[in-house]
């Protein structure tokens, strides 16, 4: 490789005024951005040099988007890999570092990730300890996923589920919900729908009343800890403080 770097650069839910300043500079001074067709559509102008060349993929091309841009870094240009949320969280950071073989030429830029969005959409569920876990069994067996699951409905931490249902997998929520009632009685939930986008859309029930209709690949659910309650429609989890 000569002199090229490969920036994986997380762009946030949604627009320019949520990705952080540097992510923001990164972008101005790459000759080359590759991403999934619908981020790159979000960016804007303001984001290209002159020189910018924009390369969209499909849903699925995960690995020929990463090899593309590790060759283009390869010849030596700057190159940004965008990735929706945070790069590293259920992103394309790790491939990254899987496919390369120098993995000093890489820079993964963080962002705002969906639970930490959608957690400050709904007051703060999110204070302390925390459960994160994707139900989507493209890249993980169902198998592994039910055993986490079955482990996780034991602890009583705040749960952030991300990836909770398509239209093709449409029962495996109920599944984890019916386990975390069983296991820890009716917690309180948040769902947030594009979370910071202009279509955002916010619900707030319980396990027992959890709208599944509701629920899309575009919505991350929070399930609260025995701790977390509703104040004026916020949902609170305490970290300990006397007031
Ligand atoms: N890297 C991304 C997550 C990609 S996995 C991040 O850090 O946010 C895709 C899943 O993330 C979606 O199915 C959904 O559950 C969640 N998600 C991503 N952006 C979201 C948003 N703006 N609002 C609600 N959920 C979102």
């Amino acid at each position: 490789m000569n002199k090229g770097k490969l920036f994986v650069v997380s762009i946030g839910p949604d627009g320019i005024d949520q990705m952080s300043v540097n992510a923001v500079e990164i972008l101005k001074k790459c000759d080359i951005i590759c991403g999934y067709k619908r981020y790159i559509e979000q960016l804007p102008p303001i984001l290209f040099n002159k020189n910018t060349r924009l390369f969209s993929y499909n849903m699925g091309e995960e690995s020929k988007r990463v090899k593309d841009a590790i060759e283009y870094t390869k010849k030596g240009n700057t190159v940004a890999l965008v990735s929706g949320g945070d790069a590293s969280l259920y992103g394309l950071a790790s491939l990254v570092y899987e496919t390369i073989d120098d993995t000093d030429f890489v820079e993964v830029v963080p962002g705002i990730t969906a639970i930490l969005a959608a957690s400050a959409r709904l007051g703060s569920p999110v204070s302390e300890d925390v459960i994160l876990m994707s139900l989507s069994d493209l890249l993980i067996p169902w198998s592994t996923i039910e055993r986490r699951i079955q482990l996780y409905a034991l602890i009583d931490v705040v749960f952030g589920i991300y990836n909770p249902k398509s239209k093709k997998r449409n029962w495996q929520l109920k599944y984890l919900v019916d386990l975390f009632y069983r296991e820890r009685g009716d917690l309180l939930c948040g769902a947030v729908k594009n979370a910071m986008r202009k279509n955002e859309e916010i619900r707030i029930f319980t396990l027992t009343h959890i709208d599944y209709e509701f629920i899309d690949m575009s919505t991350i659910l929070i399930i609260g800890s025995s701790k977390t309650y509703l104040k004026n429609n916020k949902m609170v989890t305490p970290r300990g403080y006397t007031i």
